[in-house]
């Protein structure tokens, strides 16, 4: 926490109360929360990766509630390079053997967690039980069980929990939630989602190693395919049947390639979906009763595209992740229920479980 800010607070919370300027219960947390507004968050960003570095430190030079205030890095020169790069001071930054004493530093509110999928849970859970709010990357865990246990730390621990959704902040997203939840066009009487690209990365990064990752491209990209179809209707599916495509055996030794999927919601709907490390695909398209809407490209944050039966969306694009970032800070300040908690990561792990069950199974999986 900025320590400007924070003497203001008390400065002025023990003028009022000194000259009898408020009464205590509400008109005090609303005055808090007014004065709270005024101070930015503290992040450390757990695992310098791509997506930390292409994206993440970047959003947070734009971000108005929270600052990236530190790093938790296994390597001393990424330490040395982003410490001069974004002007980050020596005692915020951490190493993987030292990172619970992160717990004495007044300086970090929120610990985001963007490491392999495997050390999601580890990290999220010392980071609570440290005494921060923790973010925690996509997808959530392993499975739904690690999620629940994420959830239960954090509840226990008693600091909120967000996954790195940032779609829900951004606005063509935010309008397809609309159209399809509140059924302008008509209910939703078609639905297809679908997600992935051609992989050729490194064949030997953690992506591709089943014991890091969890799985493939359903893991890594179906969850937000998945997801689409989850806030484009409003519900939770109920039940799933999947099958996989492997074309190129060799790379995707350990993990899926492609997956198909029908997702059954309550009155006999199947939003159908698909996920790859094989397929350039990326949109959300859904007939309804009076006409269409969809999205593509739909996920990336190159830049979304979307229409409708009546025109093109014309929405304009954002900074997805400043957006993601400053609503957590703002909810940790106000101390206000997150839009994307654990809860929404577990609600998607469930799903993903019940696709590899059912590619297990050859039937389709209830989900729960
Ligand atoms: P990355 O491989 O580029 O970075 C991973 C980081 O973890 C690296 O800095 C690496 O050094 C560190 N690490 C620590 N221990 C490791 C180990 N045992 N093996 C491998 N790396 C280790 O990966 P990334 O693309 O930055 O992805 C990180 C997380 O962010 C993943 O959960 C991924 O799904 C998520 N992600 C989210 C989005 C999004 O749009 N929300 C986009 C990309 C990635």
């Amino acid at each position: 926490m900025k320590t400007p800010a924070t003497s203001r607070r008390n400065f002025l919370r023990q003028l009022s109360i000194g000259a009898g300027a408020l009464t205590l219960g509400s008109s005090l947390s609303s005055f808090d929360e007014l004065l709270l507004a005024d101070k930015k968050l503290g992040i450390a960003l757990v695992g310098l990766g791509n997506y930390a570095g292409g994206q993440l430190a970047p959003a947070l030079q734009h971000t108005q509630n929270c600052y990236l205030a530190g790093i938790v890095t296994g390597t001393p020169e990424k330490a040395k390079t982003w410490s001069a790069k974004y002007n980050i001071p020596q005692k915020n930054i951490y190493n993987y053997q030292n990172f619970d004493s992160i717990a004495q530093n007044p300086d970090i509110d929120i610990v985001y967690v963007v490491l392999p999928v495997s050390m999601h849970k580890e990290y999220t859970i010392r980071a609570a039980k440290a005494g921060k709010h923790v973010i925690c990357e996509k997808p959530m865990a392993l499975n739904a069980a690690d999620c629940r246990e994420m959830i239960d730390a954090c509840k226990q621990a008693n600091r909120m929990l967000s996954i790195g959704y940032r779609l829900h902040f951004e606005p063509h997203h935010i309008e397809v939630m609309r159209l399809g939840q509140q059924q302008v066009l008509g209910k939703v009487k078609q639905l297809e989602t679908a997600n992935g690209f051609v992989y050729g990365g490194d064949p030997n990064a953690w992506r591709l190693k089943k014991s890091l990752s969890g799985g493939g491209a359903l893991m890594d990209m179906g969850i937000y395919a998945i997801q689409g179809s989850r806030y484009t209707l409003g519900q939770e599916p109920i039940a799933v049947k999947a099958r996989q495509e492997k074309t190129k055996p060799d790379l995707f030794k350990e993990v899926d390639e492609t997956i198909f999927w029908e997702l059954e919601f309550r009155g006999n709907f199947i939003a159908h979906g698909k996920s790859s490390y094989n397929n350039n695909w990326g949109y959300l398209k859904a007939k309804t009763a009076n006409g269409f809407f969809e999205l593509e490209p739909a996920y990336g944050y190159g830049g979304i595209d979307g229409k409708t039966s009546s025109g093109p969306m014309n929405i304009p694009n954002v900074r997805q992740q400043a957006l993601q970032m400053d609503d957590f800070a703002s909810c940790v300040i106000n101390k206000k229920p997150t839009r994307v908690p654990g809860e929404e990561g577990l609600k998607d792990m469930k799903v993903i479980d019940a696709i590899y069950r059912s590619l297990d199974s050859g039937k389709q999986e209830k989900i729960g």
